[in-house]
C-alpha cells in the first residue's frame, strides 16, 4: 500500500520583504503541518524556514511549479489561532510583509528552526566536587573555584551551558579541569514546558488609599474588554493597583502580561511583584540569551508561567489563559519599534486585549494625548491617582535664568549651591542632560570649522575618556585630534554632554560619590541595573546622566533634580515637541521626594518667560496636555488625523526620491478625497550612514481609508523596478517625522 500524500495547499509565511504568502505541498507523512506549525521549504537555492498559516484546496501555481515542504518542523502546532490572527492583523494594520512579522514575533532559536523542546546540555557539580576543598582550590586555579562554587550552588539539577556562558564566559577551559578531576560532569536532558511555579502567599502591600481603591473598584466592576488609563503622578501607587488586578487574574486562574519600557525593567521591579505576588515572573527582554528567551517563552506558551514581564516585543508571547494586560508607562517611546517591523506595543496590546474580551491597563503620569483623547470621546475610561501614595509631596519647581545666572560646564551657580545644600542635608541629587559625550561640538578657535561626520549630515561629537570623535547616528569613528584639520589650529570643544557635566561635578565636589548613568558607561551586561541598585542604595550622591535615568526608578534618598538644558524642546519643530517635553521634565522631576523628604527641581533655561514656564507651573502636565489637544484639533494633527509615514534611502539621492514619487503617483491615482501627501522632501537629517533619505507623509481624517490606500500602495511598490536600489519603509502611526 502505498503512502497517501496530502494534496491540500499549505500557504507558509517566509521571512523576505514581499507582503504575500508562499504556497507548497505538504512534505508527506504524519504529523502533517498544520496551521501554526513551522515548517522547513526549499526557497530559490536554499532552504528556509516558514510558518504555515492557513490550508487551501488551490494554488494559483502551475502544477510543474508548486514545490513540496522538505520537513514539517513542529509535531503540534506551535502558535495558536489567536496568536496567528495577532501575527496577521500587524501585519495588515502596519502594511509589512507577513513573514518578518512571524520573524518578530518568534524567540530567535525558533526562527532558525531549532526545537520548541531543544536538547539542552547540562553542567552538575558531582559528589567529589560538593565536597571538594574549593579554598585550597581558589589559591592555584581561582577560576576553577569560581565555577565550582557556582555549580555547587545550583545543585544537582546543574546549570544549562548558555547560562554559564552568561556568568562566566570563559568557564568551558575550567570546567574540562573540573572533569578531568570528577568535580563536575555534564549531561543532556530534553528541555520540557515547565512546571508551574510554587505560589506562595505573597507578601501584603500597604492599605490601598482611597483613590488607589476607587480605581480598583471601578477596573473590577467592569466585564470584558476595556481600556483604563492610571493617569497618576508619579510616586501615587500605580503599581500597588497593578499588582491587585494581577492577583485577580491569577487567582482565577488566568495569565497576567506586564509590559514595560526597556529601561523599566529593573531588578527592583522584577522582586517587587515577585514578592508581592509570591510567583516567579517570566522575564522577556531584549538582554537575555537566545536559550533563556525560548524557556520563557515556552513557559508563557504552555501556561506554566502565570505571570510574564517583558518589553516591546513580549506582546507577541503566546499566552493561553491571558486574563490581563498591563502597559506601564503608556507613553514611553520604547513601545513602539523605530526599525523594521514599525509597530506599537501599546496599541497592538489593546488590539489584543480586544479580541480576547479581557481589559487592559494603561498608566502613566504623562498619558499620550492618544490616549487622552481616546478617554475624552469614551473610548478608554480615565482613572485618576492624583496625589503620591503614602505621604510624600510633589516636588517644588524653580526655574533659574541663564541670561542672569550664566552657566559654566553647564552648571549655574544656583544650581551648585542647591547640589552642596541638599548633600549636606544628606539628601541624593540628579543631574540630567539628555547628551551623551563630552561635547557635542568641535569647533576651532581660528577659522570655526566644525568637525563633521563624513558619512551623515551631522557633527561629531566628542568623546573625552576614550579620546574620540564618534558620530551618534552612524557609528562612526575617528581620534580625537587637538588640531584643526583645516588650518591646523587649536580646536574647543564646545557645548556640554555628560561627560564634561561629571568633570564639572568632580571638581565641584571632591570626595562626593558621582556616578555617571547613560549608554556610554552602561555598556556591559548588567551595569546600568547594578548601577541603579548602587543609586538606590544611596550610595551615590550625585548621579548624573540622560534619560536612562529618568523612567521609573525609586531613590528612596534622591531630593534635588536638576534639569540642566531644558531649552532643547522648547522651539522642537515637531507637532509633538511641547508634549514630549512636558513628559521629559514630569518624569526626571518625579525622581524628586520620593519618601518622606521634601523634592526639589531645579530647571536652568535661558527662556524663562516662554508661556510653557507659566502652564507647567500653573496646570502642571495637564494643562499642557490640554492645550496641546486643543492645538491639535485646529491644526488638524494626530490624535485628530491618522498618519503614516513612508521613508527611503539610497546611495543616489535621486533614486530615494523616485520611489516616493512614484508612490505620490500612485495614491494620487487613487481616489484621494480624505488625503493629504506631503511630499516628497529630504528628511531632516539628508544624508545618513551615506545614504540619502527622503520622505513623503500620508495624512488623512479617515482612517479606514488610509488603511485601503496602503494596502494598495504596499504590493505596488514591492513590483517597482526602483524599489531595489533603495530601502524603503511604511510607518504606521509614525512617532518620530524624520
Ligand atoms: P507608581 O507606580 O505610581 O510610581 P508605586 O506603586 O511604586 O507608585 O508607589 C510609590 C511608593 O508609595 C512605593 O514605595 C509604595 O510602596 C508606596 N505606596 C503605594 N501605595 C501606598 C499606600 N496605599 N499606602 C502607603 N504607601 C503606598
Ligand atoms: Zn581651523
Ligand atoms: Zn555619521
Amino acid at each position: 500500500m502505498s503512502v497517501i500524500m496530502s494534496n491540500r495547499i499549505l500557504k507558509v509565511a517566509i521571512s523576505v520583504p514581499l507582503s504575500h504568502t508562499f504556497d507548497y505541498l505538504p512534505a508527506g507523512g504524519v504529523p502533517e503541518a498544520q496551521p501554526g506549525s513551522r515548517v522547513l521549504v526549499p526557497f530559490g537555492r536554499k532552504q528556509q524556514v516558514g510558518l504555515v498559516l492557513d490550508q487551501a484546496d488551490d494554488t494559483a501555481l502551475p502544477a510543474d511549479k508548486i514545490r513540496r515542504c522538505s520537513r514539517t518542523l513542529d509535531d503540534q502546532a506551535l502558535l495558536s489561532s489567536d496568536d496567528l490572527w495577532l501575527i496577521r492583523f500587524t501585519s495588515d494594520y502596519y502594511h509589512h510583509p507577513v513573514g518578518e512579522v512571524v520573524a518578530a514575533a518568534l524567540p530567535a532559536l525558533l526562527r532558525q528552526g531549532k526545537a520548541l523542546n531543544p536538547v539542552m546540555r547540562f553542567v552538575a557539580v558531582t559528589d567529589a566536587g560538593t565536597s571538594a576543598d574549593v579554598e585550597t582550590l581558589a589559591k592555584r586555579a581561582p577560576r576553577q573555584a569560581e565555577l565550582l562554587e557556582l555549580l555547587i550552588d545550583a545543585g544537582g539539577n546543574g546549570v544549562d551551558e548558555d547560562a554559564l556562558t552568561d556568568q562566566l564566559p570563559n568557564w568551558r577551559r575550567a570546567a574540562k579541569s573540573l572533569f578531568e578531576k570528577g568535580y563536575a560532569q555534564r549531561f543532556e536532558a530534553v528541555a520540557d514546558a515547565p512546571e508551574p511555579p510554587a505560589v506562595e502567599p505573597g507578601e501584603a502591600g500597604p492599605e490601598l488609599n482611597p483613590n488607589q481603591a476607587q480605581a480598583l473598584k471601578h477596573i473590577r466592576s467592569g466585564s470584558g474588554f476595556g481600556v483604563y488609563l492610571l493617569d497618576g503622578v508619579t510616586g501615587s501607587g500605580k503599581t500597588e493597583v497593578y499588582l491587585n488586578l494581577i492577583r485577580d487574574a491569577l487567582e482565577s486562574g488566568r495569565q497576567a502580561l506586564v509590559l514595560v519600557p526597556e529601561i523599566g525593567l529593573t531588578p527592583q521591579l522584577v522582586s517587587r511583584l515577585a514578592r508581592r505576588l509570591g510567583i516567579a515572573p517570566a522575564v522577556m527582554h531584549s538582554g537575555l540569551t537566545d536559550s533563556a528567551r525560548l524557556a520563557a517563552w515556552r513557559s508563557a506558551r504552555s501556561g506554566a508561567a502565570r505571570l510574564v514581564v517583558g518589553t516591546r516585543s513580549a506582546v507577541f508571547t503566546p499566552l493561553p489563559d491571558l486574563g490581563l494586560i498591563v502597559i506601564d508607562e503608556e507613553h514611553d517611546h520604547s513601545f513602539k519599534q523605530q526599525e523594521g517591523l514599525r509597530y506599537s506595543a501599546r496599541d497592538l496590546a489593546i488590539v489584543r486585549g480586544k479580541q480576547r474580551g479581557i481589559p487592559v491597563v494603561l498608566g502613566s503620569a504623562t498619558p499620550t494625548l492618544e490616549v487622552l483623547q481616546h478617554c475624552r470621546s469614551g473610548n478608554f475610561t480615565r482613572l485618576e491617582l492624583p496625589e503620591r501614595a503614602g505621604g510624600a509631596r510633589p516636588p517644588d519647581f524653580r526655574l533659574i535664568d541663564l541670561s542672569r545666572a550664566p552657566a559654566k560646564d553647564g552648571l549655574s551657580e544656583p544650581l551648585l549651591r542647591a547640589i552642596g545644600a541638599h548633600l549636606d542635608d544628606g539628601g541624593q541629587a540628579l543631574i540630567f542632560l539628555n547628551r551623551r559625550g563630552f561635547a557635542p561640538t568641535l569647533i576651532c578657535a581660528t577659522c570655526g570649522h566644525v568637525a563633521e561626520c563624513d558619512r551623515c549630515d551631522s557633527r561629531m561629537t566628542v568623546h573625552a575618556r576614550d579620546r574620540a570623535l564618534r558620530c551618534h547616528h552612524c557609528g562612526a569613528e575617528r581620534p580625537l585630534d587637538q588640531h584643526c584639520t583645516a588650518c591646523g589650529s587649536q580646536v574647543r570643544p564646545l557645548g556640554e554632554g555628560t561627560e564634561r557635566l561629571e568633570d564639572a561635578l568632580r571638581a565641584h565636589f571632591p570626595g562626593r560619590q558621582i556616578q555617571r548613568i547613560d549608554s556610554d558607561s552602561m555598556q556591559r551586561r548588567g551595569a546600568i541595573n547594578e548601577a541603579l541598585e548602587l543609586a538606590a542604595e544611596g550610595s551615590a550622591d550625585i548621579l548624573v546622566g540622560t534619560q536612562m535615568l529618568s523612567k521609573g526608578h525609586h531613590f528612596p534618598k534622591l531630593t534635588l533634580v536638576g534639569i540642566v538644558n531644558a531649552d532643547q524642546g522648547l522651539f522642537g519643530t515637531d507637532f509633538r515637541s511641547a508634549e514630549r517635553m512636558a513628559q521629559s521634565i514630569i518624569q526626571v522631576a518625579g525622581r524628586a521626594g520620593r519618601e518622606s523628604r521634601q523634592g526639589e527641581v531645579l530647571i536652568q533655561t535661558a527662556f524663562p518667560d516662554n508661556p510653557f514656564w507659566a502652564h507647567l507651573s500653573e496646570g502642571g502636565y495637564r494643562k499642557i496636555a490640554t492645550d496641546a489637544l486643543t492645538e491639535r484639533e485646529e491644526t488638524r494633527w494626530p490624535p485628530f488625523t491618522w498618519l503614516a509615514l513612508l521613508r527611503s534611502a539610497a546611495h543616489r539621492k535621486e533614486d530615494a526620491h523616485a520611489l516616493l514619487d512614484a508612490a505620490r503617483r500612485h495614491i494620487e491615482g487613487l481616489q484621494t478625497e480624505y488625503l493629504r501627501v506631503l511630499g516628497p522632501v529630504d528628511a531632516p537629517m539628508a544624508r545618513r550612514a551615506g545614504r540619502y533619505r527622503a520622505q513623503l507623509l500620508i495624512q488623512s481624517s479617515d482612517r479606514r481609508r488610509l488603511h485601503e490606500v496602503l494596502a494598495n500602495l504596499r504590493p505596488a511598490l514591492e513590483n517597482d523596478p526602483v524599489a531595489r536600489k533603495v530601502r524603503w519603509s511604511i510607518d504606521v502611526d509614525p512617532i518620530e517625522l524624520f
